[in-house]
C-alpha cells in the first residue's frame, strides 16, 4: 500500500510514526512544502529565550532520521491538487519548478494553518510579523537582539502573542499587548486569574491595551511605526500579529467539502468527503467534550491523536476521534497556569448554562513554609447547574500545579459529576498537597451551594 502524508508538522510527523509502528512495510511519501522537515513552533519560546540554542533542534524528524525507517521524504515540494477519482494528487517541486503526478492508496492532509494578517492598512509592512514556523522564528530571534528595536507591539493576547510579549520583554523591550477582548488571555482564564496576570504583566513591562480594536499600522521610510487602534496610539519598531490562523486550504476547494472557515470537513474517523483521503491537525474541527459538538481547536494535543488515528483507520482499523476538551498551560513569568473545558467567559460562545466556583488556598498544609515551596493556588471549577456535570476548570500558583488540569479533562471526557470530583481519591504528601486536593475541595464547595 502507498500512503501519502502532505505536511511535516505534528499531524504529519505522528501519521507516518504511526504507520511505521504498526505497518513498517507500507510506501509512505512524505510532503513539505517549506525547506525544513518537522520544526514544532511550541518549542519557540524556548527557542527565542535562548533555553534552546540552536533552531534546527526544535524538531522531531529529521529527513535522514525517516529516510533510514524507509520513509520517502521530500521537501520543498508542494501538492497542489488531488485528482480524488483517480487517487492521485499533483507535485510541484519548488527548488526545480517541475511538476508530477503521484499515485496513492491512501491520503493524509495535515496542512495545518498560516496566521492570519490583519485586513487594516500597513498589515503588510516588512516590521509586521508572525509567530509560526522556522522562518519566522530565526527573524524574531533576530529582532530581541537588535537595539533599534525598543517598543514591540503584539497584537492578539492569546497563547502565542503572550509567549511573544514575554520573549520580547525578557530582551529588554518596551511591548504592548493589544486584543479587541476585554482581557490578555481571556478565551483560557476567567478574570480572577487574569487580574494577576495582568499585574505580573505590567511589572514585567508588558503593557496590555484591551478592549480595542487595530484600524492601522502607520509608516514612516517604509516601516511601521505606530499602531493606531479606536482608543489610542501605540509607538512600535516592531509588530508581531498573533491574532489567528488560517487554514492552508484554499487549494482543496471545489475538491474536499470545507467550511466556512476553510477547514476540512471530516468525520470522527477523520475521513474527508472523498475516499481514502483522511485529515487532521490545525485545518480540522475536533469533537469537543464538554458540549459533545464540535469545535476548531488548534493544538498540537489535537493534531498528534488524529495523526495516530488516522494511522490505524487507514491500515484497516476503525477507531474515532476521543473527545477532548482544548486542555493548555502556559508561564506568565512566576505564574503557571492551565485550563480545560469551558470556562464562565466562553460559556455563552458554546451556548451552555454554567455555574462556577472559585478556590483560593494553598498548596501545601499552613504549617509548611513558602521557603518549602507553600504557595497560593487559584482554582476554578465549572460545572452544569442542573446535572452537576463537570465542564471546564481552571488552575494557576506560582509553583507548577498544572498536572491538574489533565484530571479534570479525564473527568470531562467520562462525563463525571461534582459528586464523582468531591470525594475523588487523590494523594496528600505536605511536600506537595494537602488532604482536600484543591479539586476535591471545590466540587464540595460547589455542592454546599457556597459561591
Ligand atoms: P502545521 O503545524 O500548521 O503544519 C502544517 C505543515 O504542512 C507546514 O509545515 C506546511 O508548510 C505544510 N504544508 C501545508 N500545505 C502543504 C502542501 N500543500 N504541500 C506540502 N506541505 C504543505 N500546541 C500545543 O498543543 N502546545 C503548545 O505548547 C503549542 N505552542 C505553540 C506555540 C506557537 C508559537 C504556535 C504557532 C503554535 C503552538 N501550538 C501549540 C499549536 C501547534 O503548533 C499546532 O496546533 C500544530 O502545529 C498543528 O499541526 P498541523 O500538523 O495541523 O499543522
Amino acid at each position: 500500500m502507498k500512503v501519502i502524508v502532505v505536511g511535516s508538522s505534528h499531524g504529519g510527523y505522528e501519521t507516518v510514526r504511526g504507520i511505521l509502528a504498526q505497518a513498517p512495510e507500507t510506501e509512505i511519501q512524505w510532503y513539505e512544502k517549506g525547506d525544513f522537515l518537522s520544526f514544532l513552533s511550541c518549542g519557540m519560546q524556548l527557542y527565542l529565550e535562548g533555553v534552546v540554542k540552536d533552531v534546527n533542534s526544535v524538531r522531531y524528524a529529521t529527513p535522514e532520521g525517516m529516510r533510514a525507517q524507509g520513509v520517502h521524504v521530500f521537501t520543498r515540494q508542494e501538492i497542489t491538487t488531488v485528482d480524488p477519482a483517480a487517487h492521485t494528487v499533483t507535485v510541484h517541486d519548488l527548488a526545480h519548478d517541475t511538476t508530477r503526478t503521484e499515485h496513492y492508496d491512501k491520503l493524509v492532509l495535515s496542512v495545518g494553518a498560516v496566521p492570519a494578517s490583519l485586513p487594516v492598512p500597513g498589515a503588510d509592512l516588512p516590521n509586521v510579523y508572525a509567530m509560526r514556523g522556522r522562518d519566522w522564528a530565526a527573524k524574531l530571534k533576530a529582532k530581541t537582539v537588535d537595539p533599534s528595536v525598543q517598543n514591540v507591539v503584539v497584537v492578539g493576547a492569546g497563547y502565542i502573542g503572550t509567549e511573544a510579549a514575554e520573549v520580547f520583554a525578557k530582551a529588554g523591550k518596551h511591548v504592548t499587548l493589544v486584543d479587541m477582548i476585554p482581557r490578555p488571555l481571556g478565551v483560557y482564564l476567567d478574570e480572577e486569574f487574569t487580574d494577576i496576570l495582568e499585574d505580573t504583566m505590567k511589572a514585567h513591562n508588558i503593557y496590555p491595551a484591551t478592549g480595542q480594536t487595530v484600524k492601522e499600522y502607520t509608516a514612516e521610510n517604509g516601516q511601521a511605526t505606530q499602531v493606531v487602534t479606536d482608543q489610542g496610539t501605540y509607538p512600535a519598531d516592531l509588530i508581531i500579529q498573533t491574532a489567528g490562523i488560517k487554514a492552508n486550504t484554499d487549494w482543496l476547494q471545489g475538491i474536499l467539502d470545507l467550511d466556512e472557515k476553510g477547514l476540512v470537513k471530516i468525520n470522527d474517523h477523520l475521513e474527508t468527503s472523498a475516499p481514502d483521503i483522511y485529515a487532521v491537525g490545525d485545518a480540522t474541527k475536533v469533537p469537543f467534550a464538554p458540549t459533545e459538538g464540535h469545535e476548531q481547536i488548534a493544538l498540537a494535543t489535537n493534531a498528534r491523536r488524529q495523526g495516530r488515528i488516522a494511522a490505524k483507520n487507514l491500515l484497516g482499523e476503525r477507531i474515532a476521534m476521543p473527545p477532548v476538551s482544548g486542555s493548555s498551560a502556559l508561564s506568565v513569568f512566576d505564574y503557571h497556569f492551565a485550563s480545560t473545558g469551558i470556562k464562565e467567559g466562553t460559556a455563552d460562545k458554546f451556548g451552555v448554562k454554567t455555574a462556577s466556583i472559585f478556590v483560593r488556598d494553598t498548596t501545601q498544609p499552613p504549617f509548611v513554609p513558602t521557603t518549602a515551596g507553600n504557595t497560593d493556588v487559584y482554582f476554578k471549577l465549572t460545572y452544569a447547574p442542573d446535572s452537576h456535570r463537570i465542564l471546564g476548570a481552571q488552575i494557576m500558583a506560582k509553583r507548577d500545579v498544572t498536572a491538574n488540569i489533565n484530571t479534570i479533562s479525564l473527568a470531562i471526557q467520562a462525563k463525571l459529576r461534582l459528586e464523582d470530583l468531591a470525594y475523588a481519591d487523590f494523594f496528600f504528601q505536605p511536600g506537595f498537597d494537602r488532604p482536600w486536593n484543591v479539586m476535591n475541595v471545590a466540587a464540595q464547595k460547589a455542592l454546599l451551594g457556597e459561591k
